[in-house]
């Protein structure tokens, strides 16, 4: 498979903006359902990674749940076709009015990340004469081997409930009359590419379901979260499903009537998203020659918060290949997409694509220097 744009379409139109794929975006759907649907395998498409509501509506019309971390998200998941009773809600930081809202719209369970949290989801639900249904969030203190800002689940990592305060998780719900305990919920981190880090929460979680068990506490659903990396080298390469989720089918011990949910976001809209956007200019500064473009780090934002590597190509010239740094117009040095990029000689007015950019880019676009906002196209519209 290799992606071909339409390129005298984006000649014509204003840039930068997001460049969506729709038969890249049904093809990482379909593989995903091809492992999953024949486990029983439930899953929560997390709307963090992007929240198109184009998108939205095509993977809500796969039949997967969603997982949301904001009021905002639910509802936007609800305005796009997903089911509240597939309708997980994670976050270290739930406001009252959205716990509130998410009790209203009877989402299928809360992801809760601390005992106080409990306390609080107990007191709103009484209030509205609810049960809220509870999955705990644990850290279970794995090294995810990924860039530490999108590591999760180390100590003194800032979300989930630690291991030697469960027992008085237990105790709390128990003593609780407005909590239901349903599950438990683990996330370790994002772009993990190391199936042996899945492999240790695996055997984490085992321990644990015994841990639960030895209690006389049902568990029914074990949510092993999201976390799944993709090739950022390789745009048009799929991501590794079938071994992922045969890392789970073989090494986690269900106990009957279990069931288990994954809450996959970079893998299902990462490859099917390209950002597009023009050479403004090109120039010399010392040794280096920059490539300045028209898009920057208010349209993604990942290159410059994790030193992200995202492939770049020039969709336009056929030139000699020579290097560039290609940067963005931003007020900020760490407004650059890729420091001494090999591209074919590149001119003013060039098309680029920055690869792989489904997942979080549009979703965390911002207005910074007062920019617009990018606007998203699709490849069937
Ligand atoms: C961000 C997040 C996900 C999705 O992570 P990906 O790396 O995009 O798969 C899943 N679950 C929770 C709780 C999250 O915060």
């Amino acid at each position: 498979m290799t992606t071909l744009f339409p390129v005298n379409r984006f000649k014509e139109l204003r840039t930068p903006f997001y460049y969506y794929n729709i038969s890249v975006l049904k093809k990482t759907i379909e593989l995903l359902k091809e492992e999953t649907d024949k486990s029983g395998f439930k899953v929560h498409y997390a709307i963090k990674a992007n929240a198109n509501p184009v998108l939205l509506k095509i993977i809500s019309s796969y039949g997967l749940g969603a997982d949301c971390v904001s009021w905002n998200e639910i509802e936007r998941a609800l305005s796009c076709g997903f089911r509240s009773d597939g309708i997980v809600f994670a976050g270290v930081g739930k406001s009252d009015y959205e716990i509130e809202n998410a009790l209203k719209a009877d989402i299928l369970c809360f992801n809760a990340e601390s005992l106080q949290e409990l306390i609080v989801i107990n007191e709103i639900a009484g209030k509205l004469g609810k049960t809220a249904r509870i999955a705990l969030r644990i850290n279970p203190n794995i090294e995810a081997h990924t860039h530490k800002h999108i590591t999760t689940a180390i100590d003194d990592s800032k979300f989930g409930i630690i291991i030697p305060e469960l027992d008085e998780a237990l105790n709390l719900i128990s003593g609780a009359k407005h909590l239901q305990l349903i599950g438990i919920h683990f996330h370790i981190g994002s772009q993990i590419t190391r199936m042996q880090v899945f492999k240790n929460l695996c055997a984490r979680i085992n321990e644990l379901t015994e841990w639960f068990s030895s209690r006389n506490v049902s568990l029914k659903i074990i949510n092993v979260g999201g976390g799944l990396g993709i090739d950022y080298h390789e745009p048009d390469i799929l991501p590794a499903f079938r071994e992922y989720f045969s890392v789970f089918r073989e090494m986690l011990r269900l106990y009957p009537g279990q069931e288990l949910h994954f809450e996959p976001g970079r893998a299902i809209v990462g490859q099917c998203g390209t950002l597009i956007s023009k050479v403004l200019f090109t120039k010399n500064g010392g040794n280096t020659k920059f490539a300045v473009i028209d898009a920057g780090m208010t349209d993604l934002i990942r290159p410059a918060l994790y030193q992200a590597y995202h492939k770049i190509e020039n969709l336009t010239s056929n030139g000699e290949k020579t290097h560039y740094d290609v940067v963005g117009p931003i007020c900020e040095s760490s407004d650059t997409f890729g420091k001494y990029v090999e591209l074919p000689e590149t001119k003013r007015g060039d098309i680029i694509a920055i690869r792989s950019a489904g997942a979080y880019g549009e979703s965390m676009a911002s207005r910074y220097n007062l920019r617009d906002l990018p606007p998203a196209v699709f490849s069937e519209d």
